[in-house]
């Protein structure tokens, strides 16, 4: 039997569930990766840093699949004619392939189904990506969760060794065909080579993983503070699969205390936004609470352009803007203050922010990005109620006390004290000249007050009943 198995945001060759299912029922398997045009084309930026990740990871799981024995054959065009033509080429018998649970992803992955069942190729689909999916944890009555705690008691209640037991892709790897084709420049895919701060691959997972796992003991006590070394920066590799998240899931239970309890929570947050965006589609335009979809935010352009450019005279908010500019990477602590700044005292609507997180993170997931701003926005399932609206000055203070984040990415602040550049509106022109700087010219005045930015939003808040 002759097999087809299609990479996509899996790349990697260890605990595969797919590849695994696809070597152990055939007695050849040819290995595929698609740059789908159809993707690539809603990208803006030339020099997007995913498209240079994925073309290294490729790299690196095409060379590590030859080193197997097999092969990786590259394509670049709109997935379905890709696939489809492929099949009938090779004259494989049948598509394996691991889920993914984008709107897009499902509405692609169907009509191949249906063109290519027609054809009597059989397809065979599997999870790969998350712990428990679709329908596995669900409340007593049978419906999907909308409040994070208890899917959280239900996820680890159901939690057994077989749902976290690695795929032993090994054991069959004789049945890969050593079939390759050269993979195109990142000129030729329309793209040029990003300012990539993020080591890439299996490779560089690995080396990610195995730097947190001295840290995971403090990762309860360090993950607030965006100065400390506190995260495990694994996100990207999570979001193109470069690292399995059973692995993680096996290492963190694995070890005792707080700080691997704290770490496998976040991971099971990934799992329940995948699970709400399965169940509940409609948050890709919709609030959750949909009357909040009634808001008429009256934001305007110039204060949305100031926050997206790390412009608006809040020292931690601009160092995160930077941040995520300059790296493709923002701390999650940060993400929450700049993303609830940008809602409760800029009260622009959270899907301009949504969308502009969408065009830079480097581990951007419309699960965990959409669930995370309707969380900041207090329009999400299990959300920051309405009425707490982060302080940018106390969120400052309280986790950059040195001001050693802000001096990192907004170094016009760089002689401030600790306590001044948290409010350097409030140094006196003497102060300022000591600082050499000069506020409203270096460094933008704030362009809200927070206290009456609060009120507004309270007030639009307090409308919709
Ligand atoms: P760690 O702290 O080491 O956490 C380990 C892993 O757990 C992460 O890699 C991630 O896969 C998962 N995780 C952690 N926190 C969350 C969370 N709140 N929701 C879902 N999964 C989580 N995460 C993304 O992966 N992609 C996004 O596009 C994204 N957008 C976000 C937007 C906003 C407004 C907010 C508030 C959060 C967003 N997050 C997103 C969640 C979180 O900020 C990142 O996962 C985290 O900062 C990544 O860094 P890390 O890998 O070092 O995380």
């Amino acid at each position: 039997k002759k097999s087809l198995c299609w990479f996509r945001r899996d790349l990697r060759c260890v605990d595969h569930a797919a590849l695994y299912h696809a070597l152990k029922n055939s007695t050849q398997v040819y290995c595929v990766f698609v740059f789908d045009t159809d993707i690539l084309a809603n990208l803006s930026d030339q020099a997007d840093r995913r498209i240079d990740f994925i073309w290294q990871s490729v790299r690196e799981l095409q060379q590590a699949l030859e080193k197997l024995g097999g092969g990786l054959i590259i394509r670049h065009g709109s997935a379905i004619g890709e696939i489809t033509d492929l099949v009938e080429e090779l004259g494989v018998n049948a598509l394996y392939f691991n889920h993914d649970y984008d709107p897009d992803a499902l509405g692609r992955d169907d009509r191949i189904k249906q063109l290519l069942q027609q054809q009597g190729v059989d397809i065979h689909t599997f999870k790969d990506q998350v712990i428990f999916e679709k329908n596995e944890v669900l409340t007593q009555s049978g419906s999907a969760y909308n409040v994070f705690t208890p899917y959280k008691n239900a996820w680890l209640k159901k939690l057994d060794a077989s749902a976290i037991q690695a795929y032993p892709v090994d054991q069959y790897i004789s049945s890969l065909v050593p079939q390759s084709s050269p993979i195109p420049t990142l000129a030729e895919l329309g793209f040029e080579k990003a300012d990539l701060k993020f080591s890439t691959g299996m490779s560089g997972a690995n080396t990610l993983f195995e730097n947190f796992k001295q840290r995971i003991a403090h990762y309860h006590e360090w993950r607030d503070f965006p100065s400390a070394k506190g995260p495990s920066y694994l996100s990207v590799h999570l979001r193109f699969g470069t690292i399995s998240i059973r692995a993680l899931v096996n290492f963190a239970l694995t070890q005792s205390g707080p700080g691997a309890q704290t770490w496998l929570s976040e991971l099971i947050w990934r799992d329940f936004y995948q699970m709400i965006l399965y169940h509940y589609p409609h948050v890709v335009s919709h609030a959750f609470k949909e009357k909040y979809d009634k808001i008429k935010w009256p934001g305007t352009d110039s204060h949305f352009k100031a926050w997206c450019t790390g412009q608006t005279g809040y020292p931690l908010v601009d160092a995160a803007m930077r941040q995520l500019n300059q790296t493709g990477y923002m701390h999650n602590r940060l993400r929450m203050v700049a993303a609830s700044f940008l809602v409760k005292d800029l009260q622009v609507d959270w899907k301009k922010g949504e969308h502009y997180f969408a065009q830079k993170l480097l581990d951007y997931d419309l699960a965990a990005n959409n669930g995370g701003w309707q969380w900041a926005a207090s329009t999400g399932c299990d959300s920051q109620p309405w009425f707490r609206i982060f302080n940018p000055v106390t969120q400052s203070e309280k986790f950059d006390r040195e001001g050693d984040f802000i001096r990192k990415y907004v170094p016009e602040l760089t002689n401030c004290d600790s306590k001044a550049i948290h409010t350097p509106w409030k140094l006196s022109p003497a102060q300022q000249q000591i600082c050499g700087i000069t506020i409203g010219k270096d460094y933008p005045l704030p362009i809200v007050d927070h206290a009456v930015a609060r009120d507004i939003t309270l007030a639009l808040f307090n409308r919709t009943g």
